[in-house]
């Protein structure tokens, strides 16, 4: 029997769309007044009633202006700011799909996603605007459809946001009616269990199923009249998306946004607002327990960290303790679950470290062996889960989408997990080929069809190997050379800066690269990734 949640069902309105859910939802206990969003490095805030007004007048002049339909997508590529929720939120209220992509990416990558997206618009920063055209020009999206986030740019000839809001102010029209169940709220990328990114589908039903699961969990414990939240998370993320930017509008936390991670920004931040509370993934951990710039401030406000997006030992859990006396608990999701799927409550920390926590209400979990059959408590298998907030299906791709559910329509995670008989659960190792880089997905298969397409490589299978000393996962190649062709150090070299040149930071061979007579495959040529795995765990423990 599939594991039934152990927090008490809630209830999910199915006509309920994004917009509707946190601006007419009549159960706020905060003012309209309340500051929800800070730009740490302005100062400039944003209220909730700013938030609802501004995105409303943004929504109804793209309507008005561009004649937004239903479905049609706005991209994203910018660093977090302050202004992106509003945009978001507005094209939401006009019917719109957001695609967010990561703003390191190569105009490749960017391409890649705009013509996936089918993309109408997409918003940007000027720092951000030569990759972004070059993007565009080539998904053929038209230049006057790219938005300009930031400072008033005298020479620009693009829109801008400011410019767009006070536009349209006078004007006003209807909201589209939507189909919460169906119509697409976000369009994020991830590669899945396997193969190269896809569109994961989440509608505005799963967007608002996850924020009332986390709200009536997770945010219970942070009031909204005392708790600030670090933004550091990438808003272009789900994590940092539903975590950091959606549940901060609708519980009234308020958010200081950073545009990225960076240390001495972060403590800055946390010493000046007083902040409470941040959801970040482990290397901020680790920054945490062990760097010496921590020592310089004072971080006595801040009550918990939450750790999530990829695993965390226990070693850094106690590291932060020791040193600052602030509880670490785990969360654990993925895109395809709109973002939260497990959360630990903060009295658990301790009692279950390691844990991710029990799953959300309304949501049912498995943990199978490799027939599918559901496994003993206590024994680990892969987790397959069910819920409101779990994806409809891979945006145009019917066969990964078949590929990604069980006969009796369960996600399958690739994940391998174990619970506890109280109902923790512990993630324990992956099945799928995804490598998790500070948190950031890289998806093997991209980096395996650059080397391959490399005039010396005969194959190459990539995977992630454990860098202790950076609490994180990094990608390295095992790669088989065309005969004849020498496999030293400057070919090595060659081919670490041939991928740099092709894909954003985070995905680069940080691991190196090892050359190798084969890559083993299964009789049907599947690459034996875990066989690859334990080889690299051995040979790293003999050097
Ligand atoms: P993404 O779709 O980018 O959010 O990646 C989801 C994947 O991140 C999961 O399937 C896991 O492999 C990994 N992940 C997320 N949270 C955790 C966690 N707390 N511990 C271990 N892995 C995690």
């Amino acid at each position: 029997m599939p594991y039934q949640s152990t927090f008490p069902p809630i209830n999910i309105p199915e006509d309920l769309d994004l917009w509707s859910l946190l601006f007419q939802d009549q159960k706020r206990d905060f003012p309209v007044s309340q500051v929800i969003l800070t730009c740490a490095e302005t100062e400039q805030s944003y209220t909730w009633r700013d938030i609802r007004d501004a995105s409303l007048k943004f929504g109804q002049g793209l309507q008005t202006n561009w004649g937004w339909k239903r479905g049609d997508v706005l991209a994203f590529y910018t660093p977090n700011s302050i202004d992106t929720p509003i945009l978001t939120l507005g094209a939401l209220w006009a019917g719109a799909t957001i695609s967010p992509a990561n703003p390191l990416y190569t105009p490749e990558e960017l391409f890649f996603q705009l013509r996936d997206s089918n993309a109408k618009a997409l918003v940007t920063q000027p720092a951000y605007l030569p990759t972004a055209i070059s993007a565009a020009r080539k998904a053929s999206l038209p230049l006057n459809r790219i938005i300009l986030l930031g400072p008033k740019q005298p020479t620009s000839s693009f829109p801008e946001f400011t410019h767009f809001t006070s536009l349209f102010s006078s004007h006003s029209s209807l909201k589209p009616l939507l189909t919460p169940q169906s119509d697409i709220a976000f369009l994020v990328y991830s590669s899945g269990t396997t193969g190269l990114p896809k569109g994961v589908s989440l509608t505005h039903t799963n967007m608002v199923s996850n924020l009332l699961q986390a709200a009536s969990t997770e945010g219970l414990q942070w009031p909204s009249s005392s708790s600030i939240q670090l933004g550091i998370l990438p808003f272009f993320h789900i994590f940092g998306l539903t975590c950091s930017v959606l549940l901060s509008i609708y519980s009234g936390w308020r958010l200081i946004v950073l545009q990225r991670f960076d240390l001495q920004k972060a403590l800055q931040a946390i010493q000046r607002y007083k902040i409470t509370f941040a959801y970040v993934p482990p290397p901020v951990i680790l920054a945490f327990g062990k760097d010496p710039l921590v020592d310089q401030y004072d971080l006595s406000s801040l009550k918990c960290l939450h750790s999530g997006a990829a695993p965390l030992t226990k070693e850094l859990t106690l590291a932060v303790w020791d040193r600052l006396k602030v509880p670490v608990k785990q969360g654990f999701g993925l895109s395809e679950t709109s973002a939260v799927v497990c959360c630990q409550m903060i009295h658990e920390w301790k009692e279950f470290m390691g844990s991710v926590g029990k799953i959300m209400p309304n949501m049912e979990a498995k943990i199978v062996d490799e027939d599918g059959k559901e496994v003993k408590e206590g024994e680990s298998g892969e987790l397959w889960l069910k819920g409101p907030n779990v994806f409809k299906g891979y945006f145009k791709n019917p066969e990964k989408t078949k590929e990604a559910f069980s006969e009796d329509g369960f996600f399958k995670t690739g994940d391998v997990f174990k619970r506890d008989k109280e109902g923790n659960f512990y993630c324990v190792d992956r099945l799928k080929e995804l490598i998790k880089y500070n948190g950031y997905p890289v998806p093997p298969a991209e980096l395996e069809g650059i080397l391959i397409g490399h005039k010396d490589v005969a194959d190459a299978c990539v995977i992630g190997i454990e860098d202790k000393t950076l609490a994180t996962e990094v990608p390295r190649a095992y790669v088989v050379l065309r005969n004849g062709i020498k496999g030293d150090e400057t070919k090595a070299q060659e081919l670490i800066n041939l991928v740099a040149t092709k894909v954003a930071p985070h995905k680069k061979l940080r691991g190196g690269i090892r050359f190798v007579d084969q890559v083993p495959k299964s009789p049907s040529g599947k690459v034996l990734r875990r066989l690859m795995r334990d080889q690299a765990k051995k040979e790293d423990r003999s050097t």
